[in-house]
């Protein structure tokens, strides 16, 4: 069995990452969504709400399973039997942050291999720092992430 990883902070999940979440999924037999504990990263959303708010948004696609993870992503590979990691590309300004994860990866575990998906163009200039900045000032998110997470976002923004 195939699996890979598609890791990231999904801080929160939008649909660009969902976009590439479904391709991924047909190209192996399992993904596994690894949201990434960082504790030096300040997130909107705790690691437990990010996993509930990315199972509810990828209820459909069968061979997906989410997990929260900290430590080495290339030590998550391998505890979970992956084989490569997903990431997304948007744009020229992806490229060196991705070059090096890959470089730094590539080092420390030559049996992972690292994939690039290209983000389709309605989405290549959507992340989640956008999405936070439009919600914060109660601009319409409802193409940028699914009914449940504007729901969560706007009680982080609203409630108070
Ligand atoms: P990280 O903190 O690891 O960069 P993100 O949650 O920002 O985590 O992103 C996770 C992955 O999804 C990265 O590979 C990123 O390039 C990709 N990604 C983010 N937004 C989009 C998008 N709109 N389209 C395609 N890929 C995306």
């Amino acid at each position: 069995m195939r699996v890979a990883i598609y890791p990231g902070s999904f801080d929160p999940f939008t649909n660009g990452h969902c976009d590439i979440l479904k391709r991924a999924a047909g190209l192996f037999d399992h993904i596994i969504v690894g949201v990434l504990v960082n504790p030096s990263k300040s997130c909107l959303f705790s690691p437990e709400e990010r996993v509930e708010m990315i199972s509810e948004a990828a209820k459909d696609i069968v061979n997906v399973r989410v997990i929260h993870f900290n430590g080495l992503l290339v030590d998550f590979c391998h505890q979970t039997k992956a084989c490569a990691i997903i990431r997304g590309l948007r744009a020229v300004s992806d490229y060196e942050f991705e070059m090096q994860m890959f470089s730094v990866n590539h080092q420390l575990a030559k049996d992972i291999e690292t994939i690039f998906l290209m983000s389709s163009p309605r989405y290549s200039f959507l992340s989640s720092s956008i999405v936070k900045e439009v919600a914060r000032y109660k601009g319409d998110i409802s193409k940028m992430v699914t009914p449940l997470i504007e729901e969560k976002l706007k009680e982080k923004f609203y409630s108070s």
